[in-house]
C-alpha cells in the first residue's frame, strides 16, 4: 500500500486526503495543531511540529513514506522549507500543492508588499483598517498610532488586546454579502491581506472593490528552490499516485 503524507491545515490538502484515501493510499495528515477545533481530513491524522527538517525526515524514515505532499497554506513558509530540507534528507519525493494567488479585476489597485511589516508602514491615521493577516500577525499592526482595526481570525489572539483592536472570530467561507455588511457596519476604509488565493475567502475582496476599499496585499513568500509545484488537487492526486 502506498504510504503518503500530506502537510495539511488547507482545504486543498483535505480534499487531497479524501481522493487518495477513497483510492486505497494510506494517507497521513499532519496537522501543526493551533487551531482549537480543526477540520479534520479522512485517514490518519496526526498533529505538532516534528522538531524541525531533522525531525521531520526521521518521521518519513520511520513511517516508511513514499510521498510527501506539502499542501500547507502559502505563508506556512517555515513549514514548506522544513519539508524541502526533510525530503531531501530523507530522500522521499516531495511536491508543492499551491493555490494559486489571487489577480486583481478591473476596478482594482491593489497595493502589493513583501511582508507584513512593509504592510504597516502604509498605514497612516486616522484609517481604520479590516485586517484578515491572521492572529499572530497583530504585534506588528497594532502598534501603529491612530488607526483602528477589525481584526478577524479563526481563533482568538493572545491577550491582552490593544484598545485599537476589536476582534471577530470566524472561520469562513465568507460571502459578499456578509463582508459588505462588516465593512459598512464599521465603516472600514482599508482592507490589509494576505495572498492567500482561494474561493473561500474572496468575498472581502469583492466586497472592498465595490466598496472603493484601498486594498494592502501582502505578497507570498517564494517557495524554496528545485521543489516542483502544482496548483490543483487533481494535478497532486495523479503525481501522489504515481511511483517516482
Ligand atoms: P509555519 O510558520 O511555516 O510553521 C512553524 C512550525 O510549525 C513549523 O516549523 C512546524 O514545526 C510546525 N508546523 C507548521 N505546519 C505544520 C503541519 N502541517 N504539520 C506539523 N507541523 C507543522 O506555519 P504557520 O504559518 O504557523 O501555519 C501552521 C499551519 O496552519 C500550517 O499547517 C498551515 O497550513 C496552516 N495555516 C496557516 C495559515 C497562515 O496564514 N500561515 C493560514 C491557514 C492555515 P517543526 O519545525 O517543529 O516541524
Amino acid at each position: 500500500m502506498r504510504r503518503v503524507l500530506i502537510l495539511g491545515g488547507t482545504a486543498e490538502a483535505r480534499a487531497l486526503a479524501a481522493e487518495l484515501v477513497a483510492r486505497g493510499v494510506h494517507v497521513i495528515t499532519s496537522l501543526a495543531g493551533r487551531v482549537g477545533n480543526p477540520r479534520l481530513p479522512a485517514g490518519e491524522v496526526r498533529q505538532g511540529g516534528f522538531g524541525g527538517p531533522n525531525g521531520l525526515a526521521a518521521w518519513l524514515r520511520a513511517e516508511c513514506s513514499d510521498a510527501l505532499v506539502d499542501a500547507t497554506h502559502p505563508f506556512a513558509a517555515r513549514m514548506t522549507a522544513s519539508a524541502a530540507e526533510a525530503a531531501a534528507l530523507a530522500g522521499v519525493p516531495l511536491l508543492a500543492l499551491r493555490r494559486p494567488g489571487w489577480r486583481e479585476g478591473p476596478g482594482d489597485a491593489w497595493e502589493r508588499v513583501a511582508s507584513l511589516h512593509d504592510a504597516a508602514a502604509l498605514l497612516t491615521a486616522p484609517m481604520r483598517v479590516f485586517l484578515t493577516t491572521g492572529r499572530r500577525s497583530l504585534p506588528v499592526f497594532a502598534p501603529v498610532t491612530g488607526v483602528w482595526f477589525l481584526a478577524r481570525s479563526v481563533d482568538p489572539p493572545e491577550p491582552p488586546i490593544p484598545g485599537n483592536v476589536q476582534v471577530i472570530l470566524d472561520r469562513g467561507p465568507y460571502t459578499v454579502e456578509g463582508e459588505r455588511v462588516l465593512i459598512r457596519g464599521h465603516r472600514l476604509d482599508v482592507l490589509v491581506t494576505k495572498d492567500s488565493g482561494g474561493a473561500m475567502t474572496t468575498a472581502k475582496l469583492t466586497a472592498a472593490r465595490e466598496l472603493g476599499l484601498r486594498v494592502i496585499m501582502v505578497d507570498r513568500p517564494a517557495l524554496p528552490p528545485g521543489v516542483p509545484v502544482v496548483c490543483t488537487v487533481e494535478e497532486a492526486f495523479s503525481w501522489a499516485l504515481d511511483s517516482h
